[in-house]
């Protein structure tokens, strides 16, 4: 897969309003909305509203300000989705990390226990 930017991406076009999302959270930088294939009661992604692929070159490249409002639709979707238990945040990337879509997304799962993932 070719990491460069590519603005046809679903992420991409959801942001865009192309293609319809569950918002579950929304501020100026970042976007919350449940995953179309949920693998647990809760699984919410949050993604920046800039062209970043990933993890990476969002931490490097986004501002600060960005960075906080990820940061603030992290923590207002673990707020509004009953995780007070423990959830798993997953940030797949790039070739390695099975990455699909090509913009970065950090899937928050919850609501059940969820096993041990590394031993
Ligand atoms: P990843 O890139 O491997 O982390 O996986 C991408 C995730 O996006 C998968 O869990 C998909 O189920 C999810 N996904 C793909 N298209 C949509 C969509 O249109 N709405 C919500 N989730 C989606």
């Amino acid at each position: 897969m070719d990491f460069a930017y590519d603005d046809q991406n679903i992420f991409a076009k959801i942001l865009r309003g192309e293609i319809p999302n569950d918002t579950v959270f929304e501020n100026d930088h970042a976007l919350a909305f449940r995953d179309i294939q949920p693998q647990a009661p809760v699984h919410v992604l949050v993604i920046p509203k800039g062209p970043y692929v990933s993890m990476d070159h969002f931490a490097r490249d986004a501002s600060a300000e960005e960075q906080a409002g990820f940061f603030a639709a992290v923590a207002a979707v673990c707020d509004s989705e009953g995780v007070e238990d423990g959830f798993r945040a997953i940030s797949n990337t790039r070739a390695h990390g099975v990455q699909e879509v090509p913009h970065f997304h950090l899937h928050i799962l919850g609501g059940r226990p969820m096993g041990r993932m590394l031993s």
